[in-house]
């Protein structure tokens, strides 16, 4: 559920017709509504009722410092993957113990952030471990089989833990798993957090104390209206419970894209219609640099027009596509829309998680600018660097 809805003919963010945000901060952008991630937060934190519990927001899915200071301020953890997002929580005012500090590979110095910043000399450890699942996501987003980079394999996770405790400034306090983004089936979960239940025992059974059960992220939002919806968070909270609820650990899990993916659009304007050979282009303002997923993981956004198109009018298929020189720069073939015109504005739905936070400059773009609406009121959370910002970044040696 969100709160980007037609109110008289026009897509609202909340009380907020976007054109007027068009008007105020150019296109394209992206839009956030507040209502939207409160309310996600929420149903996560409902969801593990009678469970020890924190949700950790996955600050990789997006990281502007004024969402995460909304989840912060509602009690949300902070799931950060490099030193760049813990100082962003920091920002955000999380308190270095709700900050989780995950990642494949932590160099010395951000270890040393992390750990002096916030918790003294004897740091609280997970040991990730590799359950060797099958998430049945897109590959390039599983991360539980044992073909992937991440974690112990389960096989040496008692040597591990054997290791880790024999360190003077770590205490092992229990087990991290994360199998993938995007899954839309539960029984992965199930799968990963049974034999996180019996590595559990055996750690216990060894003397290790397991107290706390970092299950990670990942559970999949509707990215096309069309499709069946994937399990709810309160379904996910059965299977953890059913699976780890006899442990009695602290469960931490580390939610992004359910979060913020349906509290965010992209908001572009049509620069023209093309008339291809045999195809009609839809040239937007925005690229695959402002919104990389349809390039990098073939994804779908739903796609809609910012006026609501009248009922029942025609429909034919678009090309919809960015001014980037490469043909990748492709959000959609053959989308059916009614008739479109240049200037019109357009919506990508579900934009908000794993957009803004992909986005790079390539064709020398100025990143696009983010903005938050809270019922009636929006503010730019982030400003649209000018073209000074973006060139004064960089300099000619004296001896070119
Ligand atoms: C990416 C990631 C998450 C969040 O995944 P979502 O699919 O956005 O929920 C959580 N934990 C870890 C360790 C991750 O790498």
């Amino acid at each position: 559920m969100d709160h980007f809805t037609y109110r008289q003919g026009i897509l609202h963010a909340e009380g907020v017709p976007l054109p007027g945000i068009a008007a105020s901060v150019g296109t394209p952008f992206y839009v956030y509504s507040a209502a939207t991630l409160r309310r996600h937060f929420q149903v996560f934190d409902e969801a593990l009722h009678g469970m020890e519990h924190l949700v950790c927001y996955a600050v990789k899915a997006n990281s502007n410092i004024a969402v995460l200071k909304l989840l912060g301020d509602m009690g949300a953890g902070m799931d950060v993957v490099s030193a760049g997002e813990y100082r962003r929580a920091r920002a955000a005012g999380v308190p270095g113990e709700r900050i989780v500090f995950s990642g494949v590979g932590k160099t010395r110095e951000e270890m040393r952030i992390a750990v002096a910043a916030s918790l003294g000399v004897e740091v609280p450890v997970t040991l990730r471990i590799n359950p060797d699942v099958d998430a049945k996501t897109h590959e390039k987003i599983a991360t539980g089989k044992s073909e992937n980079k991440f974690g112990i394999p389960l096989a040496k996770a008692l040597y591990a833990y054997g290791e880790t405790a024999k360190q003077a400034n770590l205490r092992v306090v229990g087990i991290d798993v994360h199998i993938g983004s995007q899954l839309t089936d539960l029984a992965p979960y199930r799968a990963a957090y049974t034999k996180v239940a019996e590595l559990a025992e055996m750690l216990r059974a060894e003397g290790h104390e397991i107290s706390r059960l970092d299950l990670g992220g990942g559970l999949g939002i509707p990215y096309e209206a069309t499709n069946d919806a994937p399990p709810l968070p309160a379904e996910y909270g059965d299977v953890v419970r059913d699976t780890l609820g006899h442990l009695g650990c602290e469960i931490e899990i580390e939610p992004g894209r359910l979060i913020a993916g349906n509290a965010g659009l992209m908001v572009a304007r049509v620069i023209y219609v093309k008339q291809g050979a045999g195809r009609k282009f839809l040239i937007l303002d925005a690229a695959m640099n402002d919104l990389v997923r349809p390039a990098m993981y073939e994804a779908h956004h739903d796609i809609v027009p910012v006026a609501a198109p009248a009922p029942g009018a025609p429909q034919e298929p678009y090309d919809i596509v960015g001014p980037v020189c490469e043909t990748g720069d492709t959000f959609a073939r053959g989308r059916n829309m009614t008739a479109v015109s240049a200037d019109d504005l357009i919506a990508f739905r579900s934009a908000g998680a794993y957009g803004a936070v992909m986005a790079s400059e390539y064709n020398s773009r100025p990143l696009i600018p983010e903005v938050l609406v809270d019922g009636e009121q929006f503010a730019v959370i982030r400003r649209r660097p000018s073209f000074e910002d973006m060139i004064a970044r960089e300099a000619v040696p004296a001896w070119l």
